[in-house]
């Protein structure tokens, strides 16, 4: 490997994190670092913007300990075979990177993963150990987000959660063919051993917590993971359902959905292109209606086509809604919150403001409509004291009543994940 200095280093390993979606990124409009002006930019130099646990947006160093890897995962631009130039941080680089940063107040937080150097124990312990440094040595309060190796020993699986707020491991792929056709390296039950353990991890500090409050935190925001779209041919109807059962399995307070990034000398397994990023902007949806909105899985996968696919033209609370016609319409005066949550258009705060306003007065269209951005979008599924719709919901043409034109799809592809 070539020497390099550290801003070298950090070009490199900045720009090779970027395909990690699991820190939350909020979406920068490219993903793509290089051409960042440098520290205090946006999108230059590894600094993302990321949602903490507790919902404030921060912005993190988001960086590889290295990207030399001895795996070779097909989708991944860092594996074994890939031709791309390497570099790769000692400790007390990211740990002085970390602390620079963070005290010129660029970055409130890490988020550090890597490719695997050696063996997956030797990465885990450079990574733990850079934690390690930052908490005992540093004091450093900021906020902290590890990656973990699931092949690692379950030991130093267990130390990064005493350091980091956030601990993720990527499940990488929606179903376990997927993976063994493009990470042969990765395990399905190791991965889901790994979280199981920190899962349990996270419980027994609860309960330390509990009895005694002077007990240590143990990675206090919880697990997160990742899966890839678009790289495998499973559907959004497989995805969802996958994700579902991790969030209960595993009490996961994030599953992060990342569409496939086409990568320079592709393997020949993978398909050519990436998918819409509107598919990754609909799964998120999605994840949201089973999270707030009460939705369960086989109610999103009824919303899908025959293909099991979203669609991309509309959101899946109106896909559901344009299939399930006869749950509508919804009487906003009488309705119970689990009903007035399925009408597409309302929020779970317009919600809240209905459930609260309709204590002291009989709501009219009027009244719905400063609750909502789109009241005709609304309008179809609801009952107020001034309007029934007459038949609305038996029209045809109601899709393209109330489907937002197609030009303003590209709008939406890099929002924050919504589901009203
Ligand atoms: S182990 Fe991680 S860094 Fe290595 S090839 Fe696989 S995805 Fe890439």
């Amino acid at each position: 490997m070539a020497r390099l200095d550290t801003r070298e280093k950090l070009s490199i390993l900045a720009d090779a994190a970027k395909y990690d979606a699991s820190c939350a990124s909020s979406g920068s409009s490219k993903r793509d670092s290089r051409g960042g002006t440098g520290v205090g930019s946006t999108e230059g130099m590894g600094i993302c913007h990321a949602y903490a646990p507790d919902g404030r947006c921060i912005s993190l160093l988001k960086i590889l300990l290295t990207n030399s890897c001895i795996f070779d995962c097909h989708y991944c631009i860092n594996r074994k075979s890939s031709n791309v130039r390497r570099a790769r941080f000692t400790v007390e680089e990211v740990v002085q990177l970390t602390l620079n940063f963070y005290k010129r107040n660029y970055i409130e937080g890490l988020f550090l993963s890597s490719g695997i150097i050696k063996s997956s124990n030797y990465t885990m312990e450079q990574m733990v150990e850079v934690a390690r440094q930052l908490r005992d040595v540093h004091d450093f309060r900021g906020y902290i987000h590890l990656k973990t190796i699931p092949d690692a020993d379950p030991e130093l699986v267990h130390q990064a959660g005493l350091y980091a707020d956030r601990v993720s491991i990527n499940v990488e792929l929606p179903t376990r063919q997927g993976l063994t056709r493009l990470a042969p390296e990765k395990d399905e039950k190791r991965i889901e051993t790994a979280m199981r353990n920190t899962k349990s991890d996270i419980a027994d500090n609860k309960d330390a917590r509990k009895k005694y409050r002077s007990a240590p935190r143990y990675a206090p925001g919880g697990q997160s993971t990742q899966m890839i779209v678009g790289a495998d041919d499973a559907n959004d109807g497989a995805i969802v359902t996958k994700a579902r059962s991790l969030y209960d399995r595993f009490s996961l307070r994030r599953v992060y959905y990342s569409a496939f990034s086409p990568i320079p000398e592709p393997s020949a397994v993978l398909p050519l292109k990436r998918p819409p990023l509107m598919r990754e902007h609909r799964l998120y949806q999605s994840d949201w209606l089973m999270r707030f909105y009460g939705f369960k899985p086989q109610e999103v996968v009824a919303a899908t086509d025959e293909k099991g696919m979203l669609p991309l033209d509309i959101d899946p609370k109106l896909a559901w809604a344009l299939k399930f016609r006869e749950s509508f319409p919804v009487d906003v005066n009488r309705a119970t919150k689990e009903e007035l949550l399925r009408v597409p258009g309302l929020g779970t705060k317009a919600v809240g403001r209905i459930l609260s306003s309709r204590r002291f007065r009989t709501l009219r269209l009027d009244d719905v409509a400063r609750l909502t951005v789109s009241v005709k979008k609304v309008r179809p599924f609801i009952i107020t004291s001034d309007w029934r719709p007459t038949l609305l919901t038996d029209r045809a043409d109601l899709k393209a009543l109330i489907a937002p034109p197609a030009a303003q799809l590209d709008l939406f592809a890099h929002h924050g994940p919504k589901a009203a």
